[in-house]
């Protein structure tokens, strides 16, 4: 018999959820993490007092009250709800469209003075059979949204011109004709008060962790110390990439701690013009209602992807989707190994999505019902 039931790869969501419940179950675990801290990309880091989301700003949103009940069970969570701000060359617009940015744009009041607009734009182009993402944008909300809120920031984002990227990007603009600046349609959402850290440190708790430790530096030793491995790591780096690459777009943040109280008056402003070399600036401590007399900024700029950098987005495109297949199919030859969570799936997973599949598997393993909670 060998040393631990499960070796978990990875100290981040769905390896912290998977090892927490298999340790529940009477499991012997072992997580190892490459990274110098637990919790993967959800990690949030204290400065200043400040909890600062070190690899993105994340907003917990769910429409199900299992997954709400089951975080919230390690969690408090605050009333925060998200409300992003565009900045269009120093124009400010709220997101998503809603009636604040149409009365903005256009000084419209009503809901129907604003879908004339947006049907008049929509019809003058008239654009019956979209060919890529420029035109199904335009198709769906005309051209000054698009302009000023979409073109850019959709850009810069993916490194590449609009009428280059496909149509099914943006399959759906929610648009809508209330002042409503939610950004969510989900029942619940907020932000842990104590930072996400914390959750995970909950989650792991009485299991053992190895940080600092690649798995793949030594995967022969770890494998004979365990029954089974679950791998949360790159699928396609997991098997030395031997039917090739998959792709992501990657991601650099610049943290800078500023001296003052209040720089930008809401967490999320997003930058949708083409020059500004950056998405979004978040000020963290707006998620917590923060009165601390510094303040952390960071700036989120997109990136290229390459071998080694940090793996942020799939680009679930049809060569890439193709590729992960060949290794999913692949990895079924190995039945020891599970591959779960946001890189082993090679497909992006809000955090609610990436406990549903966790649960699903502890489940399914565990010859237990299902629990009905949608990914
Ligand atoms: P990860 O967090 O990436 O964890 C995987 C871990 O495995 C990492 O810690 C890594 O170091 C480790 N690892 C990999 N390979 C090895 C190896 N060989 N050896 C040892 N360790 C290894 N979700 C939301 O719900 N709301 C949001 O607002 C939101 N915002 C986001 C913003 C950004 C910019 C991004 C990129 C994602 C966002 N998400 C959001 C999604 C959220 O980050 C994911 O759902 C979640 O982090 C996925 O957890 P995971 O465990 O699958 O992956």
């Amino acid at each position: 018999m060998k040393e631990y039931d499960y070796l978990i790869v990875g100290a981040g969501l769905y390896g912290a959820v998977f090892a927490c419940e298999a340790f529940k179950r009477g499991k012997r675990c072992l997580v190892l993490d490459k990274r110098s801290h637990i919790a993967g990309n959800i990690y949030t880091e204290d400065i200043e007092g400040i909890k600062v989301h070190k690899y993105g700003a994340h907003i917990f949103h769910t429409n199900n009250r299992v997954l709400w009940d089951y975080v919230n069970g390690y969690a408090e969570f605050n009333r925060y709800t998200n409300s992003p701000l565009a900045n269009y060359k120093g124009e400010l617009f709220n997101m998503p469209f809603n009636m604040n940015t149409f009365h903005a744009l256009w000084n419209v009041k009503k809901p129907d003075e604003a879908k004339k607009i947006i049907d008049s734009q929509v019809r003058s182009l008239n654009i019956q059979h979209p060919r890529n993402l420029e035109e199904q944008a335009l198709s769906m909300v005309g051209y000054d949204v698009y302009e000023k809120l979409i073109k850019g920031y959709t850009e810069k984002q993916w490194g590449r011109k609009a009428t280059e990227l496909p149509a099914f990007i943006i399959k759906r603009l929610p648009v809508r004709y209330t002042f409503d600046n939610n950004y969510f349609n989900d029942r619940y959402q907020g932000i842990p008060i104590g930072g996400y850290t914390k959750i995970v440190d909950k989650l792991l708790s009485g299991v053992e962790v190895r940080l600092e430790t690649d798995y793949l530096d030594d995967r022969h030793h770890w494998n004979n110390l365990a029954e089974c491995v679950v791998y949360t790591g790159m699928i396609d780096q997991f098997f030395n990439y031997c039917f090739g690459i998959l792709e992501y777009r990657s991601l650099f943040f610049e943290h800078e701690v500023l001296d003052c109280e209040n720089y930008q008056g809401n967490a999320v402003v997003n930058y949708t013009d083409v020059e500004t070399p950056f998405t979004r600036i978040i000020e963290h401590k707006h998620f917590e209602f923060g009165n601390q007399t510094k303040t952390v900024i960071t700036k989120e700029y997109p990136k290229q992807w390459k071998v080694g950098d940090e793996p942020y987005y799939p680009v679930n495109d049809d060569v890439n989707n193709l590729l992960f297949q060949r290794y999913k199919n692949l990895a079924q030859g190995h039945p020891n190994i599970i591959f779960g969570g946001r890189l082993g799936g090679y497909k992006y997973y809000d955090m609610h999505q990436v406990i549903a599949i966790a649960l699903k598997k502890i489940a399914q393993i565990f010859d237990e019902k299902i629990p009905q909670i949608d990914e």
